[in-house]
Formats: structure tokens, C-alpha cells, sequence
């Protein structure tokens, strides 16, 4: 009983923020105590998100390749997550699961896309929209976490390979944008291998571990100029 008390479950996404550079160990504090701040993020994203991967699965089903926008090779299946691990269900969506013994957290993710290919391993994919800005992406980190979180939930498989693939929006000319009374918006897929880091997640993990084991919330991130730095500035008055 004890046990399963120190059992917190951690989402691949949310560790994935302990990477980045700004990451903020008094923001993180904060949400997992009370909840997440609340988040302006538009559904389009989630619609565009839907209709890729209900395109990758149509056309598997009905050709047994990937779409042309999706150029992988050596693929021999698209695979669900209850293939390649243990799966809970929440609010309806199918999630992977793993216990991480050392830091005593669960964590918990559900990938874009799973591949098995040829060679009997996995190719892991996430999609992203938004342009891929090479080294000056300060998501990218994050995003390497998140890959790295799905291959050590891929617990009945050895994963290969782990991918990105970008949605960068075209810019496009008005007449191309309008047609009739409708306008369209067009991305163009690019395709960006991600290592495979063994020791990544377990160090974020433990890090993770080390911020929540605190009792009252974390220092201020430096510099921010965020709530906190208006607030410290109210009770120096
Ligand atoms: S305002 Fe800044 S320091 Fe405060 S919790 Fe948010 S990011 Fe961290």
C-alpha cells in the first residue's frame, strides 16, 4: 500500500520539459501540486493531428505502404501501443506504461506513429507542426526526451530508430492561400532523426524526483520576468 502511495504517474511530454534550457523547477513544482496552468493551445492542432495519423492507417490498411508524405523505408507493419507494451486506458486514449523502479514514477506516453520494420525492430515517430529550426529549436531537447520516453516504453520490442517529422508550414501567395470562399494552408513534411539516449530519461526522472522531494516551492527561475519576478518585487516593498 505504502508502495503504490509513492507511485506518481509522469507523462513523457511533461518530463520532456525538464530538458530544455528554461526549464523552470518552481513551474514545475507549482503544476504538479496544483494542477497545469491553464493553456491557451488552439484544437487545430489536434485536428491536423488526427487526420495525419488517420492517414497513415487508411492507407496502410488499404495498400500496405506508407503515404507518399512519408517516405520510411524497410517498414514491414503499423503497429498499436498495446504491441509493444503494457497499456492503460485514460479519458478514452490508450496509453503506454512503464514503472521506473529507481525514481518510483510510472511513466506514461502515447507515440504518433509505431513501426515495425524489416529487421524486427521499431522506428518511433512523432509529428510536429511547426517549422524545424535546426539547432536553434528550443523544443528540440524536449522533443529528444519525448522520443527517448516512448523507446523505453516500448517494452516487449528493441527500438532503432526515433524520428520527428516536422510539418513546416509553406508560405504561400494570397491566390494560392484563397480559392473560392475557402483557404487552404500547406506544410511540407521534413523528416529528423533523433538519437537514441539509454541514460536520458532515468536522469530526468531522477531529477524530477529531486525537485518534487521538496517541500515548499523551488527558487524562482533566474532572469524570469514571469508572475514570480512581479511578485518578489511586491514583497521587497
Ligand atoms: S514565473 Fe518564471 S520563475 Fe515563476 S514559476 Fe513561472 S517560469 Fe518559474
Amino acid at each position: 500500500m505504502e508502495e503504490n502511495k509513492k507511485r506518481e504517474y509522469i507523462g513523457v511530454k511533461e518530463l520532456g520539459s525538464l530538458a530544455k534550457a528554461d526549464f523552470c523547477p518552481r513551474c514545475f513544482w507549482y503544476e504538479r501540486h496544483f494542477g497545469p496552468f491553464p493553456s491557451f493551445f488552439p484544437g487545430i492542432f489536434n485536428v491536423i493531428d488526427r487526420n495525419l495519423k488517420n492517414s497513415v492507417w487508411q492507407t496502410w490498411r488499404r495498400e500496405k505502404k506508407l503515404p507518399s508524405w512519408l517516405r520510411i523505408k524497410n517498414v514491414q507493419r503499423v503497429l498499436t501501443a498495446d504491441k509493444i507494451g503494457k497499456v492503460e486506458e485514460k479519458h478514452r486514449q490508450k496509453y503506454l506504461v512503464a514503472y521506473h523502479k529507481k525514481s518510483g514514477f510510472i511513466l506514461r506516453g502515447a507515440p504518433d506513429l509505431i513501426l515495425e520494420l524489416k529487421d524486427g525492430t521499431l522506428h518511433i515517430i512523432d509529428f510536429k507542426t511547426a517549422r524545424f529550426k535546426e539547432d536553434d529549436d528550443q523544443f528540440l531537447p524536449a522533443y529528444e526526451a519525448q522520443l527517448n520516453g516512448y523507446a523505453i516504453l516500448a517494452t516487449k520490442f528493441s527500438v532503432s530508430k526515433l524520428s520527428l517529422v516536422y510539418f513546416n508550414p509553406l508560405l504561400e501567395t494570397p491566390d494560392e492561400f484563397f480559392t473560392g470562399s475557402r483557404f487552404k494552408l500547406s506544410f511540407a513534411p521534413q523528416i529528423i532523426s533523433v538519437e537514441i539516449k539509454p541514460k536520458l530519461i532515468t536522469k530526468l526522472l531522477m531529477e524530477a524526483k529531486e525537485v518534487l522531494s521538496q517541500k515548499t516551492p523551488p527558487p524562482a527561475r533566474e532572469n524570469c520576468r514571469g508572475t514570480c519576478f512581479y511578485i518578489d518585487k511586491i514583497r521587497s516593498v
